[in-house]
Formats: structure tokens, C-alpha cells, sequence
């Protein structure tokens, strides 16, 4: 039977795990290899993914997928594996403890200072004085990675890009060692070339030689986290690991033996707390230690000679044989190689450039393995890994009984995953965080600042009154320079409020629920539920949904959901709805502000149905999700993340929103003379509005006002109302001027035509300016046509 078919609760061994491609990969480095035993928890609450529970740990994954995992249901009444290990862990940590105590005068301690077997066996070779160690941050989503770069790293932090890419590249000096630097590689699962993500990290490591790596990892959830530090072992670069959340482990009565794990892996494993900054500093003596005296790790070799008959060790150590000068050559680490080059990864085996005849070789090789070892190829390493990773848990790790954050989660998921209150539960928190957003925090913050800006510009106009400055100078300072800033800092608060919530919905692990919950309806839209809140926040800001989908682990699911958020309605269209509604349609005004926000919603989808068959074709990056438990947040990197996103805005919106909002200045107050202009009917703004507007008299609203109200809207969709109430006198004014059918189109053509400037420029910040430049030409294209159709319908009643 398929995984499809389990029931919940129920139990299964997985026999073999089909798929293809990025898919497949995916599913082997999450642990979904043959033999592991799964156990279905639930559904989502529309049916669709499943929540799985493997290796110790929740993953979720869609319907259609399962179906490709054939399995063997287990009926027998035995306890879960896990609980099984538990209490087998209790039994041998007691026997340890005696075997411990007569094993000890032969053990070796290789803790830092104790002349161990890890740290003094090269002194010779130290890195010269004042070379700069650099070193790798590596570990899985969710292993407490943010909050260990913080620790290591404090306030000295510089974000840049990966090169190609728009992933972050942190990094910074350790705190109080000079000459370090720390890079944050991205949250990875695998060193598989299937996501920007690990491409990226495995590309720095091999092309960048960091001197050495800090792979931290969840000790909670320990098997799938040492799959990706076997691969990162393999690289042959100085390595220590950091057990992270033990905390955790010890609350719960759990342990592990540092030393025996430090003897079988061959590097030093040091635990630590980064939520609580215990054993932070070993860990940095330790790093510090191993990068200047170039230890590499001890043991690279995970291949069993003694497993399944030793086929895959055979074939691996044939391979390296092999390619052992190309390696060399292509200056990429040879154990790395082969095990890629089994895993049929392209990019190695392009780099290492082989000749025709030993690639025929190596496929020999490989099928033979196949054959011995009875599973195909990226199967049989997966598996090679996870027998190691078992044996060596089982040597080193003592499981506590339960985990008190695993049931706390499951009582929390009770509500937030449950079939009926998911949805509610999702719609109460994020109905709380707008509102706070744009109601309370939001409001008064945005308050306090307008009012600030306005106290000084009044000083400013003042002065230059009183200092009888030139009225150009006069009116750029105040309507174009002030203006300009007033805009962009306007919206700093809500980009701060939005992030700190997003932070904490990020940082508990809601975020991944709230992708579990949503995927279905997504997915219909060729998207997955990890879109569903960059999209919701599109309704208060574009700018910040924008930034928020920076998170998305691929390229494709970040474009299309970009080019997405501008449909829907964003709290600065609200002023145009309201203005119009009372002065066309007065007493329908939530009639109509519904229909809009539906609107903006439904050619949205059909805009994201058409770009699916066209410009988006192909899969969304699977769709397989660890949900990891509920924890508290951490205020630092909290108080980072707003900070690092106010910045990033500041940076890059600020010269474009301000260039614009010049630009916009000069041409409302010069005519094409560059004199100054008495009345706004003879500026370039009016002028070259009366070039457009004839494209508006199809829509109903031909005039150059609306024209040039429209333009400002550029600048900020707010200012469309106070354009046109200048230029139109009062509402009767514009009530003469425009029939209902070409009000009711306007207010269709405000709702979708191009963003805003400060929404454009975060899109030329994620995607590059040619994507902003289609989009800014898409929307416009789009809004038409419907004004258009809108108008017509209209006029036929
Ligand atoms: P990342 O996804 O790897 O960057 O992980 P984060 O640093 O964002 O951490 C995920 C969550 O785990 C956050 O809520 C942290 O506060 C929490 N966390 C991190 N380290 C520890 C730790 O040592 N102990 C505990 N109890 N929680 C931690
Ligand atoms: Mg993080």
C-alpha cells in the first residue's frame, strides 16, 4: 500500500520511496529513506498535506506525494519506536553509567586544554599569526542558527547577497576574537544541488575555504540533523559541532555522551544553549582552536564494509579511487565527490570534467552496487548515512522518556492544527496582528511621527520664510525634499509592526502551520502555503509582503507570489474608496468595499491560473515541511530582525521614493521652459498628463486632472484623492465631471493599477528591475482592461 493510504495513528515501515528528481532528494535527505518507520499524526484541516511522524520528528507532506512511498502497514500493538528507544535509552544509560566508570582510564578526553587526542595532534602546523579564520554557520531550519550567529557575532553584523542569488549572506566578527569571521549560510537540510539554498552553501565551502565549520545542531531532533553533518564532514574542512537546545535534552532527563561522540565522529562536539549563551565561549575556543591549527575531521568515513554486505562501501571507495587526481584537480574534496557522483549530482560531475570512458566506468560501478545492495542509487547513500547516524545515537544518545516541548506542542497543535479550529485560529491571529498593526500600535506610531515631521517642517518653512529664501529652494525644500522623506519614513512603523509579528509567528514555528493549514487552497494557484502570508500581507502594505517573501525557498514561488501582492487592496487604497463612495455612491460603501477586495482577489488568481500554463510553468519546490515544535522567541533576534529590515528598506527605497518624489516636485511646478508655473494647468505634470489621458477616454475619465491625479497616485495611492481634490475644487466638481459607470472604473482602475513607488522599489530589491519593470507595465495592462469591461457593464444599467 502507499503512504496515502495510512490511517491516522496507525503505524507503517516505509519500503520504497519513488519520485523523481528534486522531490525525491528531498524526501531521502528528510529521512524518508526505506526502512524508517513513519506514523500518520493528522490532515491538514482541508485534507491535504499529511502530518507525518519520523526519525523523532514532525514533517509534513502532500497527498499526492505519499502516494509515491509505498509501505508495509505495522498492526502489531508494540509501542512506537521512539517510545521504545526511550526506555531502552534509561536502561542503558544506567548501564553505562558502571561501563563508563572502568572505560575511563582509556578513554580519551579531548576537551580543550586536557591535551586530548582532538588538540594538540598538529600543533605544528598552526595558521600563520594574523591570517583571518573564517568560519561556516551550518545547520538545519530551526536549529536555533539565528539565535547561535547573534551569540557568536553580537552587534557586528554586515548582510549582503550570495553572489546570483537573492539569499542572505550574513556574517560578522566573533565577539572579542579579532581576525574571525563568521558567514551564516542559509538553513539547509542537505547539500543536495536541488535549492538556491544548498547550492549556495556548498558552492561557499568549496570555492570559499572557510578556514573552518560551526555546524550547530538540534540535539532534540538529533538522527536528521547529523545527516547534513555527515555531508559537511565529508568537505575536509576543520569542523566543530554544536549540540544546541540542550536545555531542552536535560529538562527532560535526556543526555548524551559528549566524548563517545567525540571519539566516533573525530571532531569536538560541545553542548550548548544559545537561547541561554551556555557554552557559547567553548564553543568559540573550540572553533578557534581547530580553524588555527587546521584539525580536520578525524573521521570521513561512514561506509560500513560490514553493511548489507559492504556494496556501498566498496562503491565508494572504488569511485574515490577513480577520481581521486580530477578531484585534485577540480580542487573539490574526493569523499564529497563520490558520494555525489553516486547521488547523480550534475554539478559535480560536470566540474570534475571525466572522460567518457571512466564515466562509464563509474555507472558500472554504481549499477553493480545497485544490484548487491538492492536499492538504487541515492537510496542506498541515504541509507548508508541514516545506518551510521542510528548506530551512532544509539551509542551516544540517551532519549529522555518524553519530551516536555513535544507534548506541549501536540496540546497546542490540538487547536491550531485541529480540523475545525485551524482555520478560525489562523484568521483570529493574523485579524489581531492587522489590527494592532494599522489600528493601535500603527496608528499611534505613524502619529507621533507625522507629527514630528510636521512640527518640523513648520520650523523649516518658517525659517526659510523669515530668511527670504528663493521660492523654488523654498518649495523644493518643503514639497519636494520633506515631502519626499515624510513618505518614506511613513513607512517605517508599519514595516517594524509587521516584521516583529512576523518575527514571532516565525520564531514559535506558527509560520510552518500556517503553510500545513493553507497549502491546499495555494496550491491550486501553483503556489504553497508558505505564500499565504507575504499575499495576506499585501493587504496592508505591499512593501513589507514583498519583503516578507524573501523567506520562500525558491525562485519561481518568489516571483510569482511577488507579481501577486500588488492585487491585493493595500490600506492606502481605503482613502480612494471611501472618497468616492460617498461622493458617487453614498450608503453602498461597504458594498462596494467588499466587491473591490474581491475584485483584487479574483484577478489575482486568474492572473496567477494564467502565468501557472505560461511564464511560471513547472513545479513548485516540494512541498515537504518540518513542523517543528512550539518555542518562545527570542528578543534579540527579534530586536535584529527589525532592525536588519528597517535598514534594508532604508537603504535601498529611500534614494528611489525620494528621487520620485523630486522628479514628481519638478514637473507639477515647472513648465517645459524649466520657468516656474503659475497655475498646475500649464506644468509638465498637466502637460504630459493630457498627453495620456486620451488612453482613459475608452475608461470614462479622459481628463488631464484624473490623468494627473493618477500619476501621483504613483507616489502614493493617498495622494490620488488629494490631487484631485485640488485640481476639481470639491466633490460636486468631480461629481460634474465623471459619470457613475466612469467613477465606478476609476475606483477599479486605482485598485489595480501599478504600485506605489516604494512597492516597486522593494520589487527591483528582490527580483532585479526588469521584473519591477514588467510588473509596473503588467498591473497597468491589467487594471485597463478591467476598468474598461467595468465601465461598459456599468453603462448598460
Ligand atoms: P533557525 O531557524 O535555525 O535560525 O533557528 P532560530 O535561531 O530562529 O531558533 C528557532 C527557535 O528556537 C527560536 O524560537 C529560538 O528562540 C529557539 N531556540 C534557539 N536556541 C535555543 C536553545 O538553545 N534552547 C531553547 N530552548 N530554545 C532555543
Ligand atoms: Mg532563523
Amino acid at each position: 500500500m502507499t503512504l496515502r493510504e495510512l490511517q491516522i495513528g496507525k503505524r507503517a515501515i516505509i519500503e520504497s520511496v519513488g519520485g523523481d528528481g528534486a522531490l525525491r532528494q528531498h524526501f531521502l535527505d528528510m529521512g524518508v529513506i526505506p526502512g524508517a518507520e513513519v506514523k500518520l499524526i493528522k490532515f491538514a484541516p482541508m485534507g491535504d498535506p499529511m502530518e507525518l511522524r519520523i526519525h523523532g520528528y514532525e514533517l509534513t507532506l502532500r497527498l499526492d506525494d505519499a502516494e509515491k512511498i509505498q509501505i508495509t502497514e505495522d498492526t502489531t500493538d508494540r509501542p512506537d519506536t521512539d517510545v521504545l528507544l526511550a526506555s531502552l535509552g534509561k536502561k542503558a544509560a544506567l548501564e553505562g553509567a558502571e561501563a563508563r566508570t572502568d572505560t575511563r582510564s582509556y578513554r580519551h578526553h579531548p576537551g580543550l586544554g586536557e591535551g586530548g587526542i582532538f588538540h594538540d595532534k598538529c600543533k605544528g602546523k598552526a595558521l600563520p599569526e594574523g591570517t583571518v579564520l573564517t568560519f561556516a554557520l551550518a545547520g538545519n531550519q530551526n536549529s536555533g542558527k539565528t539565535t547561535l550567529f547573534n551569540q557568536l557575532t553580537g552587534s557586528n553584523q554586515h548582510v549582503g547577497n550570495f553572489p546570483g542569488v537573492t539569499v542572505d549572506r550574513k556574517s560578522g566578527e566573533i565577539r572579542n576574537i579579532p581576525n574571525t569571521e563568521v558567514v551564516d549560510l542559509p538553513g539547509i537540510y542537505s547539500l543536495s544541488p536541488y535549492t538556491d539554498e544548498e547550492i549556495v552553501s556548498r558552492q561557499y565551502i568549496i570555492d570559499e575555504k572557510p578556514k573552518g565549520i560551526i555546524n550547530i545542531v538540534d540535539a532534540t531532533n538529533i538522527e536528521r540533523n547529523l545527516y547534513l553533518t555527515m555531508q559537511l564532514m565529508e568537505l575536509d574542512i576543520p569542523m566543530v559541532l554544536a549540540l544546541n537546545m540542550m536545555d531542552e535534552v536535560r529538562g527532560n532527563g535526556g543526555s548524551i555522551r559528549i566524548n563517545d561522540m567525540e571519539a566516533l565522529l573525530g571532531i569536538p562536539v560541545i553542548p550548548i544553549s544559545a537561547a541561554k549563551n551556555e557554552g557559547v565561549d567553548e564553543l568559540i575556543s573550540h572553533a578557534v582552536h581547530v580553524a588555527k591549527y587546521q584539525e580536520s575531521p578525524g573521521k570521513k568515513d561512514f561506509c560500513d564494509e560490514n553493511d548489507h554486505g559492504g556494496a556501498v562501501h566498496r562503491c565508494l571507495h572504488a569511485i574515490m579511487h577513480l577520481i581521486e587526481d580530477h578531484a585534485k584537480r577540480a580542487e573539490i574534496p574526493v569523499r564529497f565527490a563520490a558520494n555525489k557522483i553516486i547521488e547523480g549530482d550534475e554539478r559535480v560531475m560536470n566540474a570534475l570534467n571525466l572522460s567518457d570512458n571512466e564515466k562509464e566506468m563509474i555507472e558500472h560501478i554504481i549499477l553493480q552496487m545497485e544490484e548487491e545492495r538492492g536499492l538504487d542509487r541515492s537510496a542506498a547513500i541515504a541509507d548508508m548515512r541514516f545506518s551510521f547516524i542510528e548506530k551512532l545515537v544509539h551509542e551516544t544518545v540517551v532519549k529522555p522518556r518524553a519530551s516536555k516541548e513535544r507534548e506541549r506542542s501536540e496540546k497546542i497543535d490540538r487547536i491550531l492544527t485541529g480540523r475545525f479550529t485551524a482555520i478560525p485560529a489562523f484568521i483570529g491571529i493574523m485579524g489581531l496582528i492587522f489590527w494592532l498593526t494599522f489600528n493601535v500600535i500603527g496608528a499611534w506610531f505613524q502619529e507621533l511621527l507625522e507629527g514630528g515631521i510636521e512640527a518640523l517642517t513648520g520650523k523649516v518653512d518658517k525659517a526659510l520664510t523669515s530668511m527670504n529664501v528663493n521660492s523654488v529652494v523654498h518649495s523644493l525644500i518643503i514639497n519636494g525634499i520633506f515631502k519626499g522623506v515624510g513618505s518614506v519614513l511613513s513607512f517605517l512603523p508599519i514595516i517594524i509592526i509587521l516584521f516583529f509579528f512576523l518575527s514571532l509567528l516565525e520564531d514559535s514555528g506558527y509560520m510552518a502551520r500556517i503553510a500545513f493549514v493553507t497549502d491546499k487552497m495555494l496550491r491550486k494557484l501553483g503556489l504553497s502555503g508558505r505564500s499565504i502570508v507575504p499575499l495576506l500581507i499585501g493587504f496592508g502594505c505591499s512593501v513589507p509582503g514583498v519583503m516578507a517573501s524573501r523567506t520562500l525557498p525558491s525562485e519561481r514561488d518568489r516571483k510569482l507570489t511577488i507579481m501577486l501582492i500588488p492585487f491585493m487592496s493595500c490600506t492606502a487604497k481605503l482613502p480612494i474608496y471611501g472618497f468616492f463612495t460617498s461622493a458617487f455612491f453614498p450608503g453602498h460603501g461597504a458594498l462596494i468595499m467588499i466587491g473591490l477586495y474581491l475584485l483584487g482577489i479574483i484577478v489575482g488568481i486568474i492572473a496567477a491560473l494564467i502565468s501557472k500554463r505560461t511564464v511560471f510553468k513547472g513545479e513548485a519546490v516540494p512541498f515537504v515541511m518540518e513542523l517543528p515544535n512550539y518555542r518562545l522567541p527570542g528578543l534579540k533576534n527579534v530586536v535584529r530582525l527589525l532592525w536588519d529590515k528597517a535598514k534594508d528598506f532604508l537603504m535601498r527605497a529611500f534614494t528611489v521614493i525620494f528621487v520620485a518624489t523630486i522628479i514628481i516636485w519638478g514637473l507639477q511646478n515647472f513648465d517645459f521652459n524649466l520657468s516656474l508655473v503659475k497655475s498646475s494647468e500649464d506644468s509638465m505634470l498637466s502637460i504630459i498628463a493630457g498627453f495620456i489621458a486620451p488612453l482613459f477616454i475608452p475608461l470614462g475619465f479622459g481628463s488631464w486632472k484624473v490623468a494627473t491625479a493618477l500619476i501621483s497616485g504613483f507616489m502614493a495611492k493617498e495622494s490620488v484623492v488629494s490631487t484631485l481634490t485640488i485640481l476639481f475644487g470639491n466633490d460636486a466638481g468631480i461629481r460634474e465631471a465623471l459619470s457613475p459607470a466612469a467613477a465606478g472604473a476609476l475606483l477599479i482602475f486605482c485598485l489595480l493599477y501599478t504600485p506605489c513607488v516604494a512597492a516597486i522599489a522593494s520589487v527591483k530589491r528582490e527580483l532585479g528591475g526588469k521584473w519591477a519593470a514588467a510588473m509596473v507595465l503588467l498591473q497597468c495592462t491589467v487594471a485597463w482592461i478591467v476598468s474598461f469591461a467595468a465601465y461598459n457593464i456599468i453603462g448598460l444599467f
